[in-house]
């Protein structure tokens, strides 16, 4: 590991100065499950650490309230999981999150670092000798026509196909989330789709705060297609594993059973959070029969682009927004 200058502030404000005194390259630390990861691994090389942790006022969670959920960034994955309110009329936000990592990983890592936590892409982990436009900008993309298993099949470019490894902000995406940043000229709110980047030609570049900007909270408006939701993740073993496909679903139902509500969300075959807008207008005002749902899934990938070894995600990826869809209207019908 490089040597890092550390400073521990003790207000949001002062994590700002801090910041910004430390000048390019500066990372917050919060639950460290990702950062310190790549830092040993040296493709994480800051020259300064802004430890955040312990801010208490980073950690609200916030059920209760007559239009939205509020989460601050700094509460801890397991502690929002486990919330009562979140678990019964958000099933999707809890399942997401207590199906990532372990426990011990979520009583540690902090909603914050999540959302914004690196790709696993071997390549982009494993250093030198590999060649990746993420790690070092230009060098190339040994991915492609490598070993691509684990790799996105939506939102790709020639330049990286890396997939984003969280779940959280996939279900987060699926209940339109923003998120409040705070930087030097203040604070400013954000749709939390458009947060994260597609690679493109600069997928050093994963998302849209500034270098001096940290999330303080994240809200999610109350709707009725809490209830009727689900968060599906397909992977090797059935836990401490990344997606191989995702789906997050939320629905509300009419009381014949017609769609009045649909979101869905896809992970694990995606460079970024996917919301898959097509899929959900497909569904609104008619059943949600077997045909529907498959019509549903099929629509999500219509714009996939496989690659050597991973063409596989396509009919997985389907038939896991199938069967998501299908837990859904379970609940949403209650
Ligand atoms: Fe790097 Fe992206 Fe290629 Fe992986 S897929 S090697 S992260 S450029």
């Amino acid at each position: 590991m490089r040597p890092f200058t550390y400073a521990a502030p003790a207000t949001v404000t002062e994590a700002i100065d801090a910041l910004v005194a430390s000048g390019p390259g500066a990372k917050l630390l919060a639950g460290g499950t990702n950062l310190y990861d790549l830092m040993r691994l040296e493709v994480e090389t800051p020259p300064a650490v802004v430890d955040i942790h312990r801010l208490a006022e980073l950690t609200i969670i916030d059920a209760t309230g007559p239009t939205e959920l509020v989460f601050g960034s700094g509460a801890r994955m397991a502690d929002v999981a486990e919330d009562p309110t979140v678990k019964s009329d958000y099933p999707a936000l809890s399942e997401s999150l207590w199906r990532a990592a372990s426990q011990q990983l979520r009583n540690m890592a902090t909603l914050g670092g999540n959302l914004l936590q690196r790709t696993r892409c071997g390549y982009f982990r494993g250093g030198a000798p590999y060649a990746c436009n993420k790690r070092e900008p230009g060098s190339g993309c040994d991915a492609r026509g490598g070993i691509d298993t684990g790799h996105a099949v939506l939102g790709v470019s020639d330049a990286c196909i890396a997939t984003y490894p969280g779940d959280f902000a996939v279900a987060l995406i699926a209940f339109d989330a923003l998120i409040d940043v705070a930087g030097p000229g203040g604070e400013r709110t954000m749709a939390l789709a458009d947060l994260h980047l597609e690679p493109g030609d600069t997928p050093h570049r994963e998302h849209t705060l500034d270098a001096d900007e940290l999330i303080l909270r994240i809200r999610v408006p109350l709707t009725p297609a809490g209830r009727g939701s689900t968060y599906l993740k397909i992977r090797p073993r059935e836990s401490y594993a990344f997606a191989l496909a995702s789906a997050a679903a939320a629905l509300a139902l009419d009381g014949d059973g017609t769609v009045d509500d649909c979101r869905i969300a896809l992970g694990g075959v995606a460079t970024r959070p996917w919301r898959a807008l097509a899929a959900e207008a497909s569904l609104i005002g008619g059943p949600l029969t077997e045909q529907a749902a498959r019509r549903a899934g099929e629509i999500a990938f219509a714009g996939a682009r496989p690659g050597r070894h991973n063409a596989f995600k396509i009919e997985l990826g389907i038939r896991t927004v199938g069967d998501a869809l299908r837990i859904a209207a379970r609940r949403a019908a209650g």
